[in-house]
């Protein structure tokens, strides 16, 4: 013992006087030189101490926090810095326990993931920040071969993640167990931490690791979400990798981002928060799109670009479109063969005449946009204005909603299933779903309450969507502004 102290030296030594941790003291969990206090499982070398941090990389193995023997930790605050090199994909266990193979069974995982590409058939969903499975973070908010802070608080049934200054997860756990669909323990207890090495082409850096105990009967002030099927849902949908991310939420009607960010953290469910660009919109130039754009900077929240009238395509520079993560469009603004403009919400500037006529009109116009605007996305799909909206089922014929359909998927625009208008049928989504279509949920809210996507829900188990039928934002150069002719 004696000998060990002098070998190990003065810095050993005041490192081990403060890692038996203290409440509310900070206790560093790695000393920077060394895996002293962590135990590797499965493939030891795939964890390294190289320049005062922790990497992670190699064949599957996980890095478990053992302290002096005991290291148990119910209610805490962790803090650590961390960097991802690019397709990388790893994590930070919490409540967890040694195992010495395979994922960890106990405890959740903070996801470190800016951009893994797909590996063969999985493509992995939940970037940085999101506690795994039950709060997905889709868009990314910190880029690869960068230093980010990750700060992880547990307080009784209350989870919150913040990465550098942007809270991303706000989850307060049900009082009754959610089961599982995975097999893991889903239930916050207490446990250890863990550090993942995930795949040989996967290299995450740790470092400044470090924790602050929190009394064991610590607990904020907060709601347990009520567990009804919709919850049920969500979270077997998020389990199985599904992206939750409702793609068409408004600013409007006084709604704050900042609010709607708090809802999203609070329900699970990611937005695309879509700004109106086009004449006689909120947005009618490049000035106007770089204004809206540095609004949402670093923003845990797609930026979507709600392309309006048919001018829209000449009224801005593809740079500047090719800005947003996402565009879309409808068809709800449409000319007859006479010229005659309408946007078909709108009763007193509709003119049906001959519904068969208009019907083939309005499938004309639907497929000349899918064909020509550089799109990703095709929303409110197969809205009829008001006039003849009850004769849906018979007005879209299966070969009017076949023309519709192939000319959104031969041009790979995805199909949006919209909960506010309870569209497009089942019976489209069916046959959409079977030529290969993508879809993505939107709620379009006109007010400041953005609405629930219990319609899209519904449609997910109906037709029996997975992650697969579910439309992905482009990466930067082969967005359709980009890539379309
Ligand atoms: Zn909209």
């Amino acid at each position: 013992m004696m000998t060990r102290l002098v070998l190990g030296g003065l810095a050993v030594l005041a490192w081990a006087q403060v890692g038996w941790a203290q409440e509310g003291a900070w206790t560093p969990l790695f000393d920077g030189q060394s895996l002293k206090g962590w135990k590797a499982a499965e493939n030891p070398a795939s964890f390294q101490v190289k320049d005062g941090a922790i990497v992670a990389v190699g064949p599957r193995a996980h890095l478990f926090y053992v302290g002096d023997g005991q290291a148990s930790f119910k209610n805490f605050e962790l803090q650590a810095e961390v960097m991802a090199k690019p397709g990388a994909n790893s994590g930070l266990f919490f409540h967890t326990a040694f195992q010495d193979k395979d994922w960890p069974e106990q405890g959740f995982e903070v996801q470190v993931n800016n951009s893994q590409p797909r590996q063969g058939n999985y493509l992995e969903m939940k970037k940085t920040g999101s506690l795994y499975g039950v709060r997905d973070q889709y868009k990314a908010v910190v880029r690869d071969n960068e230093w980010f802070q990750l700060r992880v608080t547990v307080r009784g049934n209350h989870v919150l993640i913040w990465v550098n200054d942007q809270q991303l997860v706000d989850y307060v756990e049900p009082a009754e167990a959610v089961p599982p669909t995975h097999g893991k323990h889903r239930r916050l207890s207490s446990g250890t931490f863990a550090l993942q090495a995930h795949d040989p082409a996967s290299e995450a850096r740790f470092k400044n690791l470090r924790v602050k105990r929190l009394p064991d009967d610590a607990r904020d002030n907060v709601t347990p979400p009520v567990v009804d099927d919709a919850y049920r849902q969500i979270l077997a949908l998020q389990d199985a990798n599904f992206p939750m991310v409702n793609s068409h939420v408004h600013l409007k009607g006084g709604l704050t981002l900042e609010e709607a960010l708090a809802t999203s953290r609070a329900t699970g469910i990611g937005y695309g928060i879509a700004v109106n660009c086009g004449l006689k919109f909120a947005v009618t130039n490049d000035a106007g799109i770089e204004a809206y754009l540095a609004s949402m900077k670093n923003q845990p929240a797609y930026v979507a670009m709600q392309a309006e009238g048919r001018e829209w395509v000449h009224m801005f520079s593809k740079e500047a479109i090719a800005k947003f993560d996402y565009v879309f469009t409808d068809s709800m603004t449409i000319s007859d063969d006479e010229g005659h403009r309408m946007r078909l919400w709108i009763k007193d500037e509709v003119v049906v005449g001959d519904k068969q006529k208009f019907m083939d009109t309005l499938v004309r116009r639907a497929v000349g946009i899918l064909n020509t605007e550089p799109i990703d996305i095709y929303v409110n799909p197969t809205y009829l204005p008001e006039v003849i909206a009850s004769e849906y089922d018979t007005l879209w014929t299966e070969a009017r909603m076949r023309q519709v359909i192939d000319a959104a998927v031969k041009n790979g625009v995805a199909i949006e299933i919209n909960s506010r208008f309870r569209l497009p049928s089942e019976k489209f989504i069916k046959m959409a779903k079977a030529a290969g279509a993508k879809f993505s949920f939107g709620t379009n809210n006109a007010e400041n309450q953005i609405g629930d996507i219990n319609y899209c829900l519904q449609m997910a188990k109906a037709c029996g969507l997975t992650w697969e039928d579910m439309f992905v934002p482009k990466p930067d150069g082969q967005k359709p502004v980009q890539v379309k002719r």
